[in-house]
């Protein structure tokens, strides 16, 4: 079954910031948001999947620095 991957940035503060999502396709024929779901008529209610998969998440980055939300959060009460 096809998934949506969520591409996270793990930042110092402890945040994960998802900067990309992508649909990650399982070619599968008995799934309909495969680009390969059968074209021809079938029973596509019982054969086939019809949800995607809980969407995961991926760390594709670790930093060593704070998120934008807690930079600019931390800016406001310095002042
Ligand atoms: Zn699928
Ligand atoms: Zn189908
Ligand atoms: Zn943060």
């Amino acid at each position: 079954m096809c998934f949506i991957l969520h591409l996270t940035t793990f930042y110092a503060c402890n945040h994960s910031v998802v900067n990309r999502r992508q649909k990650l396709d399982c070619n599968a024929t008995n799934c309909v948001f495969s680009q390969r779901h059968r074209p021809e008529e079938h029973a596509c209610q019982i054969t086939c999947a019809q949800s995607l998969q809980d969407e995961q998440s991926f760390t594709t980055s670790i930093v060593t620095y704070p998120c934008d939300a807690c930079t600019y959060a931390s800016h406001c009460t310095q002042k």
